[in-house]
């Protein structure tokens, strides 16, 4: 079964815990901290897979869940990494967070891209003495990783999409100039799987051709088949309007192609806008008198016009021709840019809310979230992210506050997991 959509729940591997742990004796400080981080978390990373055609997999396995990062160990001994996770898509998949609809990656080339990233490992206890000259009573948790629903959305990567009403020849044309086999029958609707053919030209000139299943009125409103293939023309670089230039259904080609083209603007103006070419299919089926008060038509509008029968490949040479060159001088397939993910913002002074409580002697600093969220952030491997954290503790006013609670230099200070002596 063909299958372009689905949702996923993703959820990156934990950072795990840092160690607390001394060299020597047990709890006391002069024996040397010796407890390791914990290991980062595993990504999650998602790949494109040419020899996948669907989603269909992500009916079934619906959960990723990546593995936690290993704990820190005694004796310096940092946990191991988590592996991480791969998930395959077919080329030209789109990640979209699902509560938001904002755009996460286009999946469309060979770049793997991380999708929900692993929880940094908590640092163990050893960081702190030499980073920070605290005394290193404490180890921090790992952080969290990321978890978010997901919607997978595949569009199709082809250079050329053919459009048109059910059973004008569009799936005959994709068969005679690739080597694409999709089913024809005089029958509508007998594409329900969008079908990608390669059409071979010389060097370098070859291009990627989509048979989506036809459109019909209302489409675009979601009534009847069409509307949920639109997506895969999206990224086409230009059109191929498939007409029946005969009439041979009791329909005027003329008002088929203007309806066509009202549920492609109704869909996206973008799409509307695309370049078009108009095949003229089923020229046997008529004379020439009707073959040229449609040219005219078209050419007036200024779209080239090339008259064909599919079935016997008349007239597809300089169909195909035409549409090379043309491709030659459009910009590539369409590509889809990352949205911005909207900032957290630590900076705004509304926000940096704390409260001091002194209990047995110990600072103990709560109420400030949002200096959980930057020690999640902070990289205990890097001097520099530490120095960051003092920094953060000196301008948001803490530092203040806490000597106005009546601190003294080697009490300590608790924040969230982390524990450390107060050093003027
Ligand atoms: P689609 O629904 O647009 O993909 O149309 P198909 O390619 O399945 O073709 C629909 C019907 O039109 C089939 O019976 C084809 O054999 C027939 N057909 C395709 N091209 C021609 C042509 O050039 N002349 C005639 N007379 N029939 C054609
Ligand atoms: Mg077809």
């Amino acid at each position: 079964m063909f299958v372009d959509i689905a949702k996923i729940h993703l959820k990156a591997g934990n950072g795990g815990d840092g160690a607390v742990s001394f060299h020597r004796e047990k709890y006391v400080a002069a024996g040397g901290p010796d407890g390791g981080d914990g290991g980062k978390g595993g990504d999650i990373i998602f790949v494109a897979d040419k020899n996948l055609s669907t989603l269909a997999d992500f009916r079934y396995k619906r959960k990723y869940i990546a593995e936690s990062g290993e704990k820190g160990k005694a004796g310096r001994g940092s946990g191991k990494k988590a592996p991480d996770l791969i998930v395959r898509v077919p080329e030209g998949t789109l990640i979209k967070d699902a509560e938001t609809g904002r755009i996460i990656a286009d999946i469309s080339d060979s770049t793997p891209t991380v999708i929900a990233k692993g929880g940094n490992g908590g640092w163990g206890n050893t960081h702190f003495a030499t980073a920070t000259r605290q005394v290193p009573r404490f180890a921090k948790r790992g952080a969290e990783g990321e978890e978010l629903d997901v919607t997978l959305e595949l569009k199709l990567l082809a250079d050329v999409g053919l459009i048109g009403f059910p059973n004008v020849g569009k799936s005959t044309l994709i068969s005679v100039v690739s080597e694409a086999k999709p089913k024809i029958a005089n029958f509508h609707f007998t594409t329900l799987t969008p079908v990608l053919g390669v059409v071979r030209m010389g060097e370098g000139s070859s291009f990627v051709m989509a048979d989506i299943p036809g459109l019909i009125e209302g489409a675009s409103e979601g009534i009847g088949l069409g509307h949920e293939f639109l997506r895969h023309v999206e990224r086409c670089r230009l059109l191929i309007h498939v007409i029946d230039v005969s009439g041979s259904e009791g329909r005027d080609p003329i008002e088929d192609f203007e309806k066509i083209n009202h549920e492609l603007s109704v869909y996206s103006e973008e799409l509307s806008g695309r370049p078009q070419i108009i095949a003229a299919n089923k020229c046997d089926l008529c004379d020439d008198e009707q073959i040229n008060r449609i040219r005219v038509y078209f050419e007036d509008k200024g779209y080239p016009f090339f008259p064909i029968m599919a079935a016997i490949g008349e007239g597809t040479a300089p169909l195909i021709n035409f549409v090379a060159s043309e491709l030659q001088k459009l910009p590539p397939v369409k590509r889809f840019e990352a949205e911005p993910k909207p900032m957290k913002d630590y900076s705004k002074p509304k926000t940096r809310t704390f409260n001091i409580r002194i209990c047995d002697g110990v600072y103990i600093v709560e109420n400030a979230p949002w200096l959980l969220d930057i020690m999640n952030d902070i990289n205990p491997e890097d001097y520099e992210s530490l120095q960051y954290f003092e920094r953060v503790l000196r301008s948001s006013g803490i530092i203040d506050a806490l000597k106005n609670s009546g601190i003294h230099e080697g009490d300590t200070v608790s924040v969230y997991d982390v524990e450390f002596n107060y050093v003027e």
